[in-house]
């Protein structure tokens, strides 16, 4: 049995230790790369559905509405090795596409992987407000890190209170 607790403890340990992946692209390079599709069982559906849902509330909570901002479910074999997701983003056209990982590829219960999920689709989108900046290979860490910090605290405010 695997309590409750421990599961919070694993899900901090997975988000503290897999780094995300920041990429930053031409939007409409490599359009003819044929992508890896998803398994479409019942779990991958309802995460779909999550991930979509909370990329509006918060594109909505970040006041990112002057973006584009579009997200998928992807395989593992898609992202970069040990990561949960990442986003592409044109900063001209303010269009940004988020991927995250399938659910087909998530060992987490479901209610757990959906907050993972959440996690992500907050985290990638923290990256948007700071698409302006210069990124050089020495500010990826700090990035990642300050990134991560902000959006734990926000999904702790954004937890209902009993
Ligand atoms: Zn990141």
């Amino acid at each position: 049995m695997v309590s409750k607790n421990r599961l919070a403890a694993i899900r901090l340990g997975l988000a503290a230790l897999l780094p995300f992946c920041l990429s930053i692209s031409t939007f409409g390079s490599g359009a003819t790369t044929t992508k890896p599709s998803v398994p479409n069982t019942e779990r991958e559906t309802t995460a779909r559905a999550f991930v979509e849902k909370s990329l509006r509330t918060w594109q909505n909570r970040l006041d990112l509405n002057d973006w584009k901002v579009t997200a998928e479910l992807v395989p593992a074999s898609a992202l970069e090795p040990k990561t949960l997701g990442n986003i592409h983003w044109d900063l001209n056209l303010k269009e940004a596409s988020i991927h995250v990982l399938s659910a087909s590829d998530y060992k987490l219960p479901t209610p757990e992987m959906l907050n993972d999920m959440e996690f992500t689709v907050v985290h990638e989108l923290i990256h948007l407000h700071l698409a302006s900046l210069p990124h050089t290979s020495a500010s990826r860490r700090p990035e990642e890190r300050a990134v991560n910090e902000i959006a734990r605290a926000l999904l702790r405010l954004a937890e209902p209170k009993n």
